[in-house]
């Protein structure tokens, strides 16, 4: 294969990166027809590179176990992730994704459920029902067992959509299985002392101290999702205070796990984390769609903003391609679904072009 070692820099070097690795003359890009002996040898190849590319290996060796099982191997998997201590929602949420990518189930917003604002009833949320001040995590699976579609009205419409980006900053880590590890939210830099504000409307359910969030505050908004705001080094509210979007909730910090001052946001709907670069445009600095169409898996949420436009991946497509006909970026393209520019592309695989 021939995968560049070399020294090009920044956009060019990614272009290569992802021709090299969606491209036509790329092995993987007959997916379909390759087997699994070939793609060991693929692995085995890339052993030999250097610097040995792990992210890449990870995902090719996730995605021969997974092929290899049917789906009720993979729901006997997941349920079996739900025994451990911590589960991990992200590592779920990707093989959903990938079992709703082997089926050609498509979602239809008009015939989803809507829940309802419920300003200022919020504590008592009828999604929720309870009102827990002393656990961040504090609700149990069965809460969210009867869903199938739903539609959030992320901001009321009788008003000006009411969202403020917590932090402007870089995004230094992703939503979803990164490095090995579990990450339910996404990682915004910033110095200690940095104001943090409120995503949206709502009441504070907890702000507290707790286990490796550190200093946090969990906000319940009207619109039906919670937000979490960790690592902070000081609190500005209380549970029981209500807020306004871009109300300071906290100053910027490194408490709990965390290695150097950072915010970590999480977007968590009946408590399942779902991916925050699916819901805002941080880039933006606004929801993708007033409109946030929810789609129940057996164990997570997929979150779609409503009128997103989708590409349905074919034979011989790689990631540049699909850029140029939608005139859009290959970075682009990777922050709408979650993926590196090294992920592999899957036949039949939906992947988001455009947010509007
Ligand atoms: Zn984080």
């Amino acid at each position: 294969m021939g995968i560049d070692g070399g020294d090009e820099k920044g956009d060019r070097r990614d272009t290569v990166r992802a021709v090299v690795f969606y491209g036509d003359n790329d092995p993987l890009s007959k997916r379909g027809a390759i087997s699994p002996e070939e793609l060991i040898e693929v692995l085995d190849s890339l052993y030999m590179l250097s610097p040995i590319p792990f992210e890449l290996i990870h995902e090719i060796e996730a995605y021969i176990y997974l092929r290899s099982k049917d789906e009720d191997q993979l729901v006997q998997m997941v349920d079996s992730l739900f025994e451990l201590d911590t589960i991990h929602y992200a590592y779920i949420d990707q093989i959903n994704m990938y079992i709703a990518s082997r089926s050609e189930q498509n979602v239809d917003p008009y015939s989803s459920i809507m829940i309802p604002y419920e300003e200022p009833t919020c504590t008592t949320h009828s999604i929720y029902g309870d009102w827990n001040t002393q656990k961040p995590d504090a609700y149990k699976p069965d809460l969210s067992s009867g869903d199938s579609t739903l539609a959030l009205l992320l901001c009321d419409p009788t008003q000006n959509c009411n969202y403020h980006t917590p932090f402007k900053g870089v995004m230094t880590s992703k939503f979803g299985w990164r490095d090995g590890r579990n990450h339910n939210g996404v990682d915004i830099d910033l110095e200690v002392w940095d104001p943090v504000h409120s995503a949206f409307s709502g009441v504070v359910r907890f702000a507290g101290y707790y286990g490796g969030w550190g200093r946090l505050v969990v906000v319940r908004h009207y619109n039906g999702l919670e937000t979490f705001y960790a690592h902070l080094h000081r609190f500005k509210v209380t549970s029981g205070d209500v807020v306004e979007a871009g109300d300071v909730v906290g100053l910027g910090g490194s408490s709990g796990h965390s290695t150097g001052s950072h915010l970590h946001f999480e977007i968590r709907f009946k408590g399942i984390p779902l991916n925050p670069s699916n819901i805002i445009s941080f880039k933006e600095d606004r929801p993708i769609s007033d409109t946030l169409v929810l789609k129940k898996t057996r164990w997570s949420y997929a979150a779609i903003p409503m009128g997103t436009e989708f590409h349905n991946v074919e034979k011989g497509d790689y990631l540049h391609k699909i850029a140029e006909d939608y005139g859009t970026s290959i970075g682009e393209i990777c922050d709408l679904n979650g993926i590196s520019r090294r992920s592999v592309l899957r036949v039949g695989q939906r992947l988001r072009v455009s947010s509007e």
